[in-house]
């Protein structure tokens, strides 16, 4: 397993494969000045085939696709086919906010999809809208229909909790899911990339403290979850006595760093390694990968990207990504 120098093992790769996206949340991207990297850019599915393998002879055993929204990637399929059938995957998973899911949520599964997180802000039509801009909660709803039946599960709901827009919609985010059993997370505002989206995230933070007491004191007390996974970015809680299943989870990144158990490498859909998701330090590995350097190359890099890994944001002071917004990283 890799190890970088602060003992964290590292095994988990997020890979982005595109940078466009067919929504436009307020604090990810905004709705002009957007430029998108050119398609001879993007990594092609053999490359990323090539970097996975490398990443698993490194030791890393767990693998997600994100963007941008991945599933506009024409050879999405092809691409999580490719990944599926590499030995050593032990987790595939998806990170997409479910729009084009009625139509590929079962060829995704068919192809060794694991597992999908749903990006869904609020239940409340109007105020998706205002959120979300370009999707609308049914064609949401019907992706995670889809993605039920084509049993991704368990489904996860990310819940991105901006002020203003949606931190009263907690609640019936969290009724739903206990009356579902959905695992919904909520997440607080991370500000990336330092533009319009950036001064949002800034400013309509809400800490998962709130959200957390929003909840409880609507729909009662919620317990922590015992056991689970110590790298599992939420924090992870059910209501007292509920049977559902539901989990409800809270990512606060801000609040509650949890830098300490971070076990992920990011690779950009333009060929970097991104080191951490708040900081703009990357490794290129396209260049290797497109002058024949090969297998020796890449794990090369991918080695000396670990072993560069920092030791957590510095959003405290201030300091975040200038060069990358989310939707250029993934998550
Ligand atoms: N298009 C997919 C989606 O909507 O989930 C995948 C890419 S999107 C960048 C990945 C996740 O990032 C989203 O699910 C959303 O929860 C989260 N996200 C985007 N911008 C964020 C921000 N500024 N702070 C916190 N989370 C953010």
């Amino acid at each position: 397993m890799p190890k970088d120098r602060f003992g964290r093992e590292i095994n988990y790769l997020r890979i982005s494969v595109v940078d466009h996206c067919n929504l436009r949340c307020v604090y990810c991207m905004p709705l002009r000045g957007l430029t998108f990297i050119p398609s001879p850019e993007l990594l092609t599915a053999e490359e990323i085939e090539l970097t996975a393998r490398a990443a698993v002879n490194l030791g890393f055993r767990k693998f997600r696709l994100t963007g941008g929204e991945p599933t506009l990637r024409p050879d999405i399929v092809s691409i999580v086919g490719r990944l599926s059938a590499i030995p050593g995957v032990e987790d595939l998973a998806m990170t997409s906010n479910g729009i084009l899911l009625p139509r590929l949520a079962q060829p995704l599964a068919d192809a060794g999809l694991k597992r999908l997180n749903i990006h869904l802000d609020t239940l409340n039509p109007e105020r998706l809208k205002k959120l979300m801009r370009f999707g609308t909660l049914e064609e949401i709803e019907a992706g995670i229909r889809a993605a039920e039946a084509a049993r991704l599960l368990p489904i996860k709901i990310n819940c991105v909790v901006t002020r203003d827009y949606n931190e009263t919609d907690v609640v019936d985010m969290a009724r739903r899911a206990r009356e579902r059993g959905w695992h919904v997370r909520f997440i607080e505002l991370m500000p990336l990339g330092g533009g319009e989206a950036a001064h949002i995230a800034l400013s309509q933070y809400v800490p998962s403290r709130e959200t957390r007491e929003r909840i409880e004191a609507e729909l009662g007390p919620l317990e922590p979850i015992p056991g689970g996974d110590p790298a599992d970015e939420a924090r992870n809680y059910r209501f007292q006595g509920s049977t559902s299943g539901e989990v409800v989870g809270f990512i606060s990144p801000v609040s509650e760093p949890y830098c300490g158990s971070c076990n992920r490498m990011r690779l950009t859909a333009d060929g970097k390694f991104h080191l951490c998701l708040l900081n703009d330090d990357e490794l290129d590995v396209k260049a290797a990968l497109r002058s024949g350097g090969g297998m020796a190359a890449v794990e090369a890099i991918l080695a000396r990207a670990v072993a560069a890994k920092p030791t957590g944001h510095r959003l405290e002071e201030g300091v975040s990504t200038e060069v990358r917004s989310m939707f250029q990283i993934g998550g």
